[in-house]
């Protein structure tokens, strides 16, 4: 196989988004942005970068924000471990490094939440550093450039995949090589449909173009079946304010507000007042309605919610528990997606 950078670059330096990340390529700009592009499309997160920078424009400033803040600047994006981590590796970075990532590739990998992929965008973009960052982008194109049908879920191929990758790497141009080959995969090496190999600088090279193959390529595991979880959520209502009780600092959405629910189980009105009493609320008179149906998505779990809402009399909130009225729902406390349905029912119709 030819050598591809000069193809591969020169496509690049004509093809390349704009992105605010790339235009600033600092250490943090760079780490800020991987990290909220795991699970998230560009146009989406785009928004948040920005607002996320302005609130916190330096790392210290990650390291020293207050964690309610901090789920806050994320509501919307999911996956809030990755902010914990961002986090927790940013007091890490202020303790060791004097508030600068570190320009080396191993320091970088030994932070929380940050992996082979990251260390290496940070390294390669932000310091000229030679060394990979493999995403599922580069995967696909060298899947197909190469028209190797093994799986790339498989760490021994991955393995060999980014052997591959260093050998056509020029050292100098390390994170553009990187970025190009990112770029690439996502706008013309394309994941779901056909790859718009007409425009692709490598066309002439590509082994699976030539074998008519690219729209089997890569071949992956498939994914485990998400397992399906009954959760029944209560509006608790007095006021013009919602009852929300925060999560256990670990786990599934660890220390984010919710409505009152129970996992694992679809409860009667009966049963949900059972509960509600043990919880040490009182519901005397109150009228159980029905809420619509919603479900949820994450990686393994599919919750499928179901539920009531109900007014009670005035009283304190349980332990670990708030009263929070419209104005807290927005600007305090951070409501997963998982609720996004309830959120705004009771944004528009019930507070
Ligand atoms: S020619 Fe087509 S399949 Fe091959 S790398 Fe380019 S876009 Fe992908």
């Amino acid at each position: 196989m030819e050598n591809i950078a000069p193809a591969l670059l020169d496509w690049f330096y004509a093809n390349r988004r704009i992105l605010p990340f790339r235009e600033d390529p600092t250490p943090y700009h760079v780490w800020l942005s991987e990290i909220m592009l795991q699970q998230t499309r560009v146009s989406a997160a785009l928004p948040y970068y920005e607002r996320f920078l302005a609130a916190l424009p330096d790392i210290p400033a990650l390291a020293g924000c207050e964690e309610e803040k901090l789920h806050k600047l994320w509501e919307g994006l999911g996956y809030y471990s990755r902010v914990r981590n961002l986090q927790k590796a940013a007091k890490i970075v202020c303790t060791q490094y004097g508030g600068q990532l570190p320009a080396d590739y191993n320091a970088l990998l030994a932070l929380p939440g940050i992996g082979e992929y990251t260390a290496g965008a940070i390294a390669s973009i932000s310091f000229g550093l030679p060394v990979p960052a493999v995403d599922g982008n580069v995967l696909r194109v060298f899947a197909r450039l190469y028209n190797d049908p093994r799986l790339v879920t498989d760490p021994q191929v991955k393995r060999e995949f980014t052997a591959r990758v260093m050998e056509h790497q020029p050292p100098a141009k390390a994170g553009d090589y990187n970025q190009a080959l990112m770029e690439l995969g996502a706008l013309v090496c394309l994941p779901n449909g056909a790859p718009l190999c007409e425009q692709c600088p490598l066309g002439t090279l590509c082994r699976a173009r030539a074998a008519g193959t690219a729209l089997s390529l890569p071949q992956k595991t498939p994914p485990k079946a998400r397992r399906i979880t009954p959760v029944t959520v209560v509006l608790v209502l007095n006021e013009g304010r919602v009852l929300l009780q925060q999560r256990p600092a670990k786990g599934l959405l660890a220390g984010l507000w919710q409505p009152v629910l129970w996992e694992d189980t679809t409860l009667t009105a009966a049963e949900t007042a059972a509960r509600l009493a043990a919880l040490g609320l009182d519901c005397t008179g109150a009228h159980f309605t029905p809420l619509p149906a919603a479900k949820h998505i994450f990686t393994h779990i599919e919750w499928h919610q179901s539920g009531y809402f109900l007014t009670v009399p005035e009283q304190p909130a349980p332990a670990g528990c708030v009263w929070a009225g419209k104005e807290q729902l927005e600007a305090a406390y951070t409501l997963p997606g998982a609720f996004k349905v309830y959120k705004k029912l009771l944004l528009t119709k019930l507070l």
